[in-house]
């Protein structure tokens, strides 16, 4: 066995252990063992970090030329393609998410760095025509420190996410990644001085949520959080971030609708649509974790898509065949568990899976089998709360006006899709959808150069595109009086 691998924070040029010297380890799901040991933050360290990130805004990076900072941005994507294979094996390891997945984010991460490195010399104000005579124009200006907090179930991706634009727009940032997935972050921080970001540009702090976490949202230092993470942990910053009007940026829960209509290529739909609630082994706040189907073709449509799920390739994370993987940790295990319980208690029909794996080599990680639940109604525990596992329920529904009104009934509006072949149908729903994120015949629409963001409580605030960027802006207005 390798001994654990002991990483470092990045606090300005510095790899610093916490101050008082602790760690905690990180655990792999696949097989339970200890794959490295973390700094274990505290407030003496998210200070440090502020000051650094601090130093930095004041120094090189705000008074830098805009492409001069693209160009920088530029570098970094490139040494991140340089280790997308390391990346993507640190991330797959520490999470258990299958090496497939892994790859394809970890090349996401060089794309979106692109993409806000181009952005930097597109950021524009605007002339307005006031009544006075004069000249009033805006500026779009950096925020100074912003803190980003993100979630364990796509690391560093949702880094990337947020790194990317925050940069772009002239801010420094500190990066908290959560305690089950440091690791792509803290290389990640370590690849931006190698790229010669400047020191204190990107800082990367490790350690418990509410020390850590909470610790930027409180600070006086930090101008803006933006945060990925749990619908009650958004609620948390934001009170938090209220002591000292900070901005914020939430990218909070799901509960997605996948709304399927009669005259829908239901084989389409049936093979395309596993993934769309399985994949990450259902730790994915975009999971389509309610089908909503037209009764006509329901019995149909629960065939084939029973079928299709057992289908899917449960396996190691390593192995390039798998498609689903472990669950995070044993304790996610457990609460998913808990809700396929709920499930047949309150009356569903398990139609497929909700058991452990016995397959050689499975029986010792924090594995549960893709699980579907047929005759699900709007008031089962299954059908309102976000179970962030491999677990989806099917409903039906009679007219397109009740699958609407179902799909739009949860405290969330994250993401969704509607299939059919008539196409007014289709818009029809997508403009009705309280959502944020809609897909229309696919089961993704999340692309580096349009917003993504929720409606309700899945959100305030957008990542990606133009929109993120301007997010990480204060907006100046002048007025030149040549009266
Ligand atoms: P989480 O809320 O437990 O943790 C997210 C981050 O917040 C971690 O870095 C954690 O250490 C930190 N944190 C915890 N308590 C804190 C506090 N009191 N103050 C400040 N920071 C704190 O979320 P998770 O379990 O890591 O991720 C899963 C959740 O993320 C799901 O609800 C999922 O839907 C959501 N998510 C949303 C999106 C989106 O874009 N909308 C994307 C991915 C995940």
């Amino acid at each position: 066995m390798t001994s654990p691998l002991q990483p470092k924070m990045v606090i300005g040029d510095e790899l610093a252990a916490a101050a008082d010297g602790r760690t905690f380890d990180v655990v792999e799901p696949h097989r339970g063992t200890v794959v490295a040991q973390v700094p274990l933050g505290a407030q003496e360290d998210v200070d440090r970090a502020v000051a650094a990130a601090q130093r930095a805004f004041e120094g090189p990076w705000s008074s830098m030329a805009a492409s001069d900072r693209g160009r920088l941005m530029l570098r970094f994507a490139q040494v991140v393609q340089d280790h997308e294979e390391e990346l993507a094996q640190l991330e797959s390891r520490q999470i258990g998410k299958p090496i497939r997945g892994a790859r394809w984010e970890v090349a996401q991460v060089a794309k979106v760095l692109e993409f806000y490195a181009g952005a930097t010399t597109k950021l524009h104000g605007s002339t307005i025509p006031v009544s006075r005579p004069g000249f009033d124009f805006t500026l779009r200006e950096p925020i100074g420190v912003v803190g980003l907090i993100v979630p364990w179930n796509f690391p560093i991706m949702m880094a990337a996410w947020k790194v990317g634009p925050a940069l772009a727009a002239g801010n420094t940032a500190i990066l908290k990644p959560a305690s089950y997935s440091p690791l792509t972050a803290l290389r990640l921080g370590e690849l931006a001085l190698e790229a010669g970001l400047p020191a204190g540009v990107l800082n990367v702090i490790t350690g418990p949520g509410p020390v850590v976490g909470g610790g930027l949202a409180a600070h006086a230092g930090i101008g803006k959080i933006a945060f990925t993470g749990e619908t009650a942990t958004g609620q948390e910053i934001m009170r938090t971030a209220a002591g000292t009007i900070k901005k914020v940026t939430l990218e909070l829960g799901g509960k997605s609708p996948n709304i399927v209509f009669a005259d829908a290529d239901l084989e389409k739909f049936a093979s395309t649509s596993p993934y769309a609630v399985f994949d990450n082994c259902g730790q994915d706040c975009c999971a389509r974790s309610r089908i909503l189907v037209e009764r006509s073709v329901h019995d149909q449509v629960v065939e084939l898509f029973a079928k299709a799920t057992q289908a899917v390739v449960v396996g190691d994370p390593a192995d390039p065949a798998t498609e689903v993987g472990p669950l995070v940790s044993f304790k996610q295990r457990a609460t998913v568990e808990s809700y396929v319980e709920s499930g047949l208690a309150e009356g569903a029909r398990l139609v497929t899976g909700g058991i452990r794996p016995t397959m050689d080599g499975l029986t010792e990680g924090a594995y549960l089998l893709p699980t579907v639940f047929d005759d699900m109604t709007p008031g089962m525990r299954i059908s309102r709360e976000e179970i962030f596992g491999p677990v989806v329920g099917i409903t039906p529904f009679d007219t397109e006006e009740e699958a609407l009104r179902l799909a739009n009934d949860s405290p969330y509006g994250l993401s969704g899709s509607i299939w059919t072949r008539d196409m007014a149908k289709g818009l029809r729903a997508a403009k009705a959808l309280r959502s944020g994120v809609i897909s229309v015949n696919c089961n993704n629409s999340v692309h580096v150069e349009a917003p993504f963001g929720g409606y309700k409580q899945s959100g305030i605030g957008k990542d990606l595109g133009m929109e993120s960027l301007e997010g990480y802006t204060e907006l100046k207005n002048v007025f030149v009086d040549i009266s």
